[in-house]
């Protein structure tokens, strides 16, 4: 057997902090399990797993579990597994329509969920900012109130993002652009007793159809699979893309704006000032809109919080209203189109309807299924399984804390251990 480290203390402290990220996301991935099962996957030995381990409880991120008895041969194992702990990283979603905040502990329990309706538009940039702030801040005194610490926070927007600098360079249904708004709200939150020792927690920022792909493919319906397409119905509509279990961002990280694909031939005026793109049939402005019977209609209010207006469509569809019913199939065939130009290129094992569609998907997955049968080139729509996701609007602030969550994951001494408890 041979020693692993015969390197210089700088080496070894890299090499110690890589193996605790490795058995801290095995214990994540594969589940709870003995020691020795540890160090049988990982190829590390058993001393050095044991010695992690008991690091790891140390920092609060992994507790012992229950006894493992694996047949009547060899010494019953005592299982380790992830702490849920009080180490948390916390999503922050822009949406046209509300900011929605979710915190989730480190075995991706929720913590907190909390939306605020809001006409993001109306408000403009600095308005915005302002609510967001407002929303962030709140929930991080929630979460310092219930004893949790905040390892990092990714805000999730309805953007083309420059992820790396944090900024916003075009967000079409928002009316921002140029907008650094991951500094702004690290500068806003800066010195938050939420984040403990830490002085500060820099504000990540991503695309929230990219986000939205993650937490499906991390912890929803899309779990099982690792090549996926996850599509955002909002206001806008995008999508993400995971191929070989990888989040594909293209060369200058603007994939998925499928959106703004031309494929309405009546040439409706996009939110983006072009004509004719996809969002103009099928954002949810559009499905509102059409399903209402006039300007005052509770649909267009944007006071009502959106999951309660989009109840009244399944009510109305429930009852065979005709402009509801005729709205849906429009749309829902639409949504097929589109889809169906993703699956031809794509070609992923499952596509997640997300947003709207997924709160509407007994309405309009009939439609997207014929659709995808129709159009797709493959045989059986490729194989395609279509799935409704369960995270209704939140699958991007839930997307932003896991992604949040993997600083501790890859590197698990940014958690202070503790010597009391
Ligand atoms: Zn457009």
């Amino acid at each position: 057997m041979s020693t692993r480290s015969t390197a210089a203390p700088a080496d070894q402290l890299t090499v110690r902090r890589s193996n605790l990220s490795l058995v801290l996301t095995h214990l994540r991935d594969a589940g709870p399990r003995s020691r020795a099962r540890v160090a049988a996957d990982t190829g590390l030995n058993k001393a050095t797993v044991s010695s992690l381990v008991a690091e790891l409880i140390e920092r609060g991120l992994v507790r012992e579990g229950d006894v493992q008895r694996i047949g009547s041969v060899g010494r019953p194992g005592l299982m380790v597994e992830l702490a849920a702990s009080t180490v948390v990283g916390v999503g922050l979603e822009v949406n046209a329509d509300f900011v929605d905040v979710t915190a989730l502990d480190l075995t991706h329990g929720v913590v907190l969920s909390e939306r605020t309706a809001a006409d993001m538009r109306a408000l403009g940039e600095q308005g915005g900012i302002g609510l967001l702030t407002d929303c962030l801040r709140s929930a991080l005194d929630a979460l310092v109130a219930a004893g949790c610490t905040v390892v990092g926070i990714t805000v999730a927007v309805p953007a083309l993002v420059d992820s790396r600098l944090g900024r916003i360079a075009i967000a079409p249904n928002l009316g921002w652009s140029d907008c650094p708004i991951g500094p702004l709200l690290t500068e806003a939150t800066r010195g938050h007793p939420a984040f403990g020792a830490a002085a500060e927690v820099p504000v990540m920022v991503d695309n929230d159809a990219n986000l939205g792909a993650i937490a499906e493919h991390a912890v929803g319906v899309g779990r099982d699979v690792d090549d996926l397409v996850y599509l955002a119905g909002e206001v806008g509509v995008g999508c993400g893309v995971v191929v070989d279990g990888e989040l594909v961002r293209g060369a200058t990280g603007f994939t998925g704006e499928i959106g703004h694909a031309p494929l309405n031939p009546r040439l409706d005026r996009c939110g983006c000032g072009r004509v004719g793109c996809w969002e103009t049939q099928v954002g949810l402005g559009v499905l509102l809109t059409g399903c209402a019977h006039g300007p005052d209609d509770v649909l267009l209010d944007p006071e009502t919080d959106i999951d309660g207006r989009l109840a009244v469509v399944r009510q109305r569809a429930a009852a065979e209203d005709e402009r509801t019913c005729a709205t849906l199939e429009r749309v829902g065939i639409a949504l097929g189109l589109g889809a169906s130009v993703l699956v031809n290129i794509v070609n992923p094992r499952v596509l997640v309807l997300g947003g709207y569609f997924a709160l509407l998907a007994p309405l309009l997955r009939g439609y997207v299924v014929d659709t995808l049968l129709e159009r797709v080139v493959a045989p059986d729509g490729g194989g395609v399984d279509v799935r409704a996701s369960t995270f209704g609007f939140a699958a991007a602030s839930r997307g932003g804390a896991v992604v949040a969550l993997q600083e501790v994951f890859a590197d698990p001494t940014r958690v202070a251990g503790t010597t009391a408890g």
